[in-house]
């Protein structure tokens, strides 16, 4: 089973990642958990590029489509495959969403992703607003760049919004506690698992 969290920066996608992999395997399950980008030859680019200085958006793009081909080859295929539960830490809604918001068409990036790229069997997005989710990140809001980076957040938020009426999209809302939060992913993963 393929579950894949996703949600803008300040939605507190790691630390669910991580409370859901753990209750699924209190409940007995094998899980392999992981995030994308990853820290592999191209994934390991991408992460530097945010230090460095932005690479062009169709470098960057083919940057995310090597990394995940590799990701799904030596990671997430195979585990599938030996009938693990895969949890992943943004997949290819984020490229959707974040190389969406540079200027990409979603819809051509999500079909570059499907052509080689599974679809998940549960997608949980995260959201927030984008105050909400500026402060969980500390940005203030008073300088162009948190300006801009606020103008970015929620242009992703729209993206990942956009994807809500897909069979297998669940949108949770990430106001409450993180224990709420959890108890509500965990309880539509094991739905997902019973079906
Ligand atoms: O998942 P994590 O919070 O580590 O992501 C780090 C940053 O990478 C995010 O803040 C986001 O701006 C960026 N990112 C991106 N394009 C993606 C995925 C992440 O620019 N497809």
């Amino acid at each position: 089973t393929f579950i894949v969290i996703e949600g803008i920066d300040g939605t507190g996608k790691s630390t669910q990642v991580r409370m859901l992999a753990e209750a699924l395997r209190a409940d007995g399950h094998e899980v392999v958990q992981s995030f994308e980008p990853t820290n592999g030859q191209y994934g390991k680019v991408l992460r530097e590029s945010a230090s460095t200085g932005r690479l062009s958006i169709d470098d960057e793009l083919d940057l995310f489509l090597k990394d995940r081909a590799e990701h799904l080859d030596q990671l997430i295929l195979p585990a599938l495959a030996e009938g693990k539960i895969v949890i992943l830490d943004r997949y290819y809604f984020s490229t959707m969403a974040y190389q969406g918001a540079r200027g990409l068409d979603p819809t051509m990036i999500r079909e570059k992703n499907e052509a080689f790229a599974p679809q998940p069997d549960l997608l949980l997005i995260l959201d927030l607003d984008v105050e909400s989710a500026h402060q969980r990140i500390g940005l203030r809001g008073d300088t162009t760049n948190d300006f801009e980076k606020a103008e970015n957040l929620r242009r992703c938020r729209d993206i990942f919004l956009s994807l809500k009426p897909e069979p297998f999209a669940r949108v949770v809302p990430s106001t409450g506690s993180i224990e709420e939060i959890h108890s509500q992913l965990l309880e539509l993963a094991r739905s997902q698992l019973k079906s």
